[in-house]
Order: C-alpha cells, then sequence, then structure tokens
C-alpha cells in the first residue's frame, strides 16, 4: 500500500509540483520544503518514509542536509534519495561517496523514479 509519506526538499517550483503529482497519483503522501534548513526540522517532526533531497539549495545544500539528518538519531535511519539536475561527474561522486540511497538524474523518468521510490520505502518496511 503506497500510503508513505515523503518529504520533498526541492527549491524549484515545477520539480517540486512534478514530484509531488507523480507520487500523490500513486498513493503516497507528500510534504514539501524548499530549502534544506526547513526540511530537516520536518523530517524530525514528520519522520518521513523517505526524503528526496534535491543537491542545489539555497544555504545549506543536499549533501549537507544528508550530513545534519545522518547525524541526528531522529532522522539517521530514514532513507534519502538523491535528485540532482546535475550531470556533473563530479557532483554524481560526491553524492554517491556521501551514502546516499540512491540517485536520480532531473529531468526525472517518471518510471524510473517511482520504481526507485517503491524499492526504497519496501526495503525499508521490510527492515523494520
Ligand atoms: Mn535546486
Amino acid at each position: 500500500m503506497a500510503n508513505e509519506l515523503i518529504l520533498i526538499i526541492e527549491d524549484n517550483e515545477k520539480n517540486r509540483r512534478l514530484a509531488r503529482d507523480v507520487l500523490t497519483f500513486k498513493g503516497y503522501r507528500t510534504i514539501e520544503s524548499e530549502t534544506a534548513e526547513q526540511g530537516i526540522r520536518l523530517a524530525r517532526e514528520r519522520k518521513p518514509a523517505l526524503i528526496l533531497m534535491d543537491f542545489h539549495l539555497p544555504g545549506m545544500n543536499g549533501i549537507e542536509a544528508f550530513a545534519v539528518l545522518r547525524a541526528d538519531a531522529e532522522t539517521s535511519t530514514i532513507p534519502v534519495l538523491a535528485v540532482t539536475a546535475s550531470a556533473m561527474t563530479e557532483d554524481r561522486q560526491k553524492i554517491i561517496a556521501a551514502g546516499f540511497d540512491g540517485l536520480q538524474t532531473k529531468p526525472i523518468n517518471v518510471k524510473e523514479f517511482l520504481d526507485a521510490v517503491a524499492e526504497i520505502v519496501a526495503r525499508r518496511g521490510g527492515a523494520a
């Protein structure tokens, strides 16, 4: 049953809306933040099943935010899927090295994106 809560951290309104639309169409519930700082607060308060993390954000970037989430016992086990427009090898390497639970490149391929989300959520459900 795909009714898990997913936190979308993304500063671009169009990208946020697309993620929200495809996820809610599948039955997921979503909450959103335009900044990493607010996203971290939401993650602590709402304990989402998954966080979608943009790389380039105003203020703290996605990798810095990921480190904060992992360092906090309240959020350390929440899976985080990086979603980045950057095809730059350097950014991809940073994301992979940081230990994110997955990486999707924007513009997202809707099927691949939903498959990745479902897989991570199922993996977590199985482990809980
Ligand atoms: Mn961005």
